[in-house]
């Protein structure tokens, strides 16, 4: 009889307690938000998708170096004579055509590491938090503004240029060969 009363106690203090915790969570603000009618304020710091400023980037390939998972894939062409690349908006003055920049998000772990070593401080962090993706090679973010056929163009460019070079190279081999020099002359001259 004892135990009998004791459990009806038991179940009916437990479910009090219950209660007093219910009751007390019906007076205290909510934690929780309506995402996404409703957003956070982001901290200050807080680091998101990366951007690149393309206009600024010298191709320098330090934030690539700088990725501790390799998500940043850079390839350049160097400038021929008689192409401007002009200059960043600090002064540096470009030399490499930028022909390849993504960056594989899907990778990225925003450790900001990349963000430091950039000379030209044209690739950072964004507020953009929302990027999901159903299929992950849309991850990948090409960030280069040149057309595809401008990529060809600065690499065709460029392989044509060092060709010509090396064939100027090798007709001044070959004439500085036919050319006699003064040991070589014969003697009745
Ligand atoms: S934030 Fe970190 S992981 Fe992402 S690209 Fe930069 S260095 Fe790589
Ligand atoms: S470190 Fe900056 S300038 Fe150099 S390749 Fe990366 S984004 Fe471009």
């Amino acid at each position: 009889m004892k135990e009998y009363f004791g459990n009806i106690f038991t179940a009916f203090s437990t479910i009090f307690i219950g209660m007093k915790v219910t009751f007390k969570h019906l007076f205290i603000p909510a934690v929780t938000i309506q995402y996404p009618e409703v957003r956070p304020k982001l901290p200050e710091r807080e680091r998101n998708r990366l951007y690149v400023n393309m206009d600024d980037c010298i191709g320098c390939d330090q934030c690539s170096r700088a990725c501790p998972v390799s998500c940043i894939t850079i390839e350049t062409v160097k400038s021929i004579p008689g192409e401007d690349l002009g200059k960043t908006s600090n002064g540096k003055k470009k030399a490499l055509w930028v022909t390849r920049f993504d960056i594989d998000f899907a990778k990225c772990c925003y450790c900001q590491l990349c963000v430091f070593p950039c000379p030209t401080e044209c690739i950072y962090m964004t507020d953009v938090y929302e990027f999901s993706e159903f299929e992950r090679n849309k991850l990948v973010y090409d960030f280069v503004t040149l057309t595809p056929q401008e990529r060809e163009e600065k690499s065709v460019n460029y392989q044509k240029f060092i060709a010509e070079k090396e064939a100027e190279k090798l007709k001044a081999a070959a004439e500085k060969a036919a050319t006699p020099t003064e040991d070589k002359k014969p003697e009745n001259q």
